[in-house]
């Protein structure tokens, strides 16, 4: 499924916050030690109540591998999904 998804740049890590994601966006992050792809979607981090202008590199240590339970070196990109 997630291989479908098409990278995106949004703009520079730096400056993008959840307020920048559409429903349509996806967060791909890449695990710092397995190297696992996982998926976040927006509204899963919108229903966590993460504010608007919450940047996202300051989300990404709290997003743990599902396969190792790695928080740490993570990365992450911006996706979208498919639009058929
Ligand atoms: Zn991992």
């Amino acid at each position: 499924m997630g291989e479908r998804y098409e990278n995106i740049v949004l703009g520079a890590h730096y400056v993008l916050t959840l307020g920048h994601l559409r429903d349509w966006h996806v967060l791909r992050v890449i695990c710092g030690h397995c190297h696992r792809v996982g998926y976040i979607h927006p509204i899963e981090l919108r229903r966590r109540h993460y504010a608007d202008n919450m940047p996202l590199n300051e989300l990404k240590p709290r997003f743990r591998c599902t396969k190792c339970g790695n928080k740490r070196g993570n990365s992450w990109e911006t996706c979208r999904l498919p639009r058929d």
